[in-house]
């Protein structure tokens, strides 16, 4: 709903505390998740995912979530699916050019991220390319394995 995508994008501070807070717990409880398996946890938490990300943000379930990096704005809520800022056709007003009803989600983007207050503007950072496999995936399983590949990599230095 486009009223409640704004609303996050309002307060994307406190959301993204509880985000963190949440995939702190995903990370930990990662042994159990993983003698349960993956695969099998995908489609329920795919449901979770889409009922409270779809209803807070508008989540189009990329199965590969950035959210933490654009304020709150879900990227793919853009007509064209960029993935690292805004076309060349933002409207003088802040609006999209395809959906003049709607505000630019990478205007909202750079609300949101003033709203973090966070020292560096994940904004900032270039995101990969959408990976159409992932797509109708949990990005929640999927931030606990990347988050797995750090601590294993940091453990190997
Ligand atoms: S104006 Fe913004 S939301 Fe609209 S197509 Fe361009 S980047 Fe996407």
């Amino acid at each position: 709903m486009y009223r409640m995508r704004t609303w996050s994008v309002r307060h994307a501070r406190g959301l993204k505390k509880i985000y963190a807070f949440l995939e702190a717990i995903f990370v930990k409880a990662d042994p159990l998740l993983r003698l349960i398996g993956h695969e099998r946890l995908d489609r329920p938490l795919v449901f979770v995912e889409s009922l409270t990300k779809g209803f807070l943000l508008d989540s189009r379930n990329c199965g590969q979530c950035i959210v933490g990096f654009t304020g709150l704005s879900c990227p793919m809520n853009c007509p064209k699916s960029m993935r690292n800022g805004p076309c060349g056709g933002v409207r003088l007003n802040g609006k999209c050019e395809v959906k003049p009803e709607m505000d630019c989600v990478w205007v909202q983007a750079w609300e949101g991220n003033k709203r973090l207050q966070e020292k560096e503007f994940p904004i900032q950072f270039v995101q990969p390319t959408v990976d159409h496999r992932r797509i109708g995936k949990s990005a929640w399983l999927h931030e606990v394995r990347l988050r797995r590949e750090e601590i294993e990599a940091g453990a190997a230095e």
